[in-house]
């Protein structure tokens, strides 16, 4: 490497999806890069299971949102398959011991299942009023709607919160979801055939010895003339630095940066919420619910059951439920095989079948208490809206932030993240462009 080159090294701080991408765009374009990942693996929050059969099970990310988001353009590169998961066309809801179509609970307030939240969000955010959190919204609006608002309801709302924004609806800020437009994503649900993490080994694998696995940042040193990293295995160093860890990590202060984030970065990380989310995947002897049910949204805990083999046409019974919200808080802090057990009682209760001696394994993945992720996926509380863009600056002509949670219209998704590093690959170029021609 010559001396130019070595002292134009970019650092990425991170190999989830986003850092992946910033790090493929920049080696794209011939800039050197070092990418520092904790895991023994690639891809974060996509985490890939093929333990319960020829199928894969997804532990994080499992659907592609939308026909139309950037996965697409990687998933060409690579000649990855996507399957158009039927689940979405079977969706039930599993509600006080009975089961039924989704569209019998949701048919009331017009199309989708979620339609509602955004709906009163958006009707909130017309009048003008000032923020609030989407619990008063909905209520509000239901009002105005002329809408009885049945317990069943409002337990379906509160799932529907679990699931799309890892919180419960008290949580969620309504300018903050009015923010999130997911603009012209499209709106099918799709499956990486090879499963999600299989995407992210890709990317890794074109990058080649730039990844190091098994490296913790600890400690970040910056200025205008280049970052130091200390990390678990050394020390590292570049001209730039791409920080492309989660939300819930620099929250928490795991990585200490030296000197201090500026203060406008600070009151961004706190003000912004992680999330909380759960997976649990069981292994039945039986199956319990047939070819009927795609997918079953459930209010006990406040999740949704997936039967992951189903894109593939397998029908062995596996299945995965996420949780979000205070009920993955609650099940996170049970010993695991309670927490299975809970569950899978709580399934055969809806689905009206005994299920109890059925469970052959499980697992609980808790990314809430996972020390290289702290959360689920970010969401913006009451009075956040804002924060997210403020990450969309480079600070002090040396750090750019990468990840789900800076991107404003795309948030907490997968596709978000990938724009969020190829952002952060793009803001670096101009910066070495401009280094370039300044004496
Ligand atoms: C249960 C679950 C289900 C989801 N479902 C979907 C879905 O269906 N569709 C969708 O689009 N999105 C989904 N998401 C969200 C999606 O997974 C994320 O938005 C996206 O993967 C985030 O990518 P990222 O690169 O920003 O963060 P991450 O994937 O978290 O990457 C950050 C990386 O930083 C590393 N790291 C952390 N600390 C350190 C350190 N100190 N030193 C070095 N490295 C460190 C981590 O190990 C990780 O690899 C889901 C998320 C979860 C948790």
């Amino acid at each position: 490497m010559s001396e130019q080159t070595s002292t134009d090294r970019v650092l990425v701080l991170g190999g989830g999806i986003a850092g992946l991408a910033a790090a493929w765009r920049l080696q794209q374009a011939g800039v050197e890069i070092e990418l520092l990942e904790a895991r023994d693996r690639v891809g974060g929050r996509l985490w890939t299971s093929f333990e319960y059969g020829p199928f894969p099970v997804e532990l994080g990310a499992e659907f592609i949102h939308g026909d139309r988001v950037i996965t697409w353009q990687f998933l060409e590169r690579y000649g990855l398959r996507a399957l158009d998961d039927p689940s979405q066309d079977r969706r039930y809801v599993g509600i006080n011991g009975r089961v039924m179509p989704s569209v019998d609970l949701s048919r009331p307030v017009g199309e989708g299942i979620f339609a509602p939240l955004g709906q009163a969000a958006e009707a909130w955010y017309a009048t003008g009023r000032p923020d609030t959190n989407l619990a008063a919204a909905l209520r509000w609006w239901a009002d105005q709607v002329g809408m009885s608002l049945t317990p069943e309801l409002w337990e379906l709302w509160q799932t529907l919160a679990a699931i799309g924004w890892s919180a419960d609806l008290e949580e969620i800020g309504v300018y903050g979801e009015v923010e999130a437009t997911y603009e012209g994503d499209g709106l099918r649900n799709w499956r990486i055939a090879d499963g999600q993490q299989t995407l992210a080994e890709r990317i890794a694998a074109e990058l080649g010895a730039a990844v190091r696995l098994n490296c913790v940042v600890e400690r970040v040193e910056w200025n205008r003339s280049g970052v130091r990293v200390i990390a678990s295995d050394g020390e590292h160093h570049g001209r730039w630095a791409v920080v492309a860890l989660p939300l819930g990590v620099l929250r928490g202060g795991m990585v200490k940066f030296v000197p201090a984030l500026p203060e406008h970065l600070r009151e961004a990380l706190d003000g912004l919420n992680p999330g909380v989310s759960i997976k649990v995947v069981v292994e039945l002897s039986n199956d319990p619910w047939g070819s009927r049910i795609g997918c079953l949204f459930v209010t006990e805990p406040h999740g949704i059951w997936e039967r992951p083999g189903l894109a593939l046409g397998r029908q062995e019974p596996v299945f995965s439920l996420l949780i979000g919200g205070s009920e993955a808080r609650r099940l996170a802090a049970l010993p695991r095989d309670l927490a299975i057990r809970e569950v899978t009682r709580s399934l055969g209760n809806v689905l009206g079948i005994d299920v109890s001696g059925w469970v052959r394994r499980g697992v609980v993945v808790d990314w809430i208490n996972d020390p290289w992720c702290r959360g689920g996926y970010s969401l913006v509380p009451p009075g956040g809206a804002g924060l997210r863009a403020r990450f969309g600056s480079v600070v002090d002509g040396c750090l750019v932030f990468a990840g789900e949670y800076t991107s404003v219209i795309r948030p907490s998704t997968v596709h978000g993240a990938i724009e969020s590093g190829l952002r952060a690959a793009e803001a670096i170029l101009s910066l070495q462009a401009k280094a370039a021609v300044s004496p």
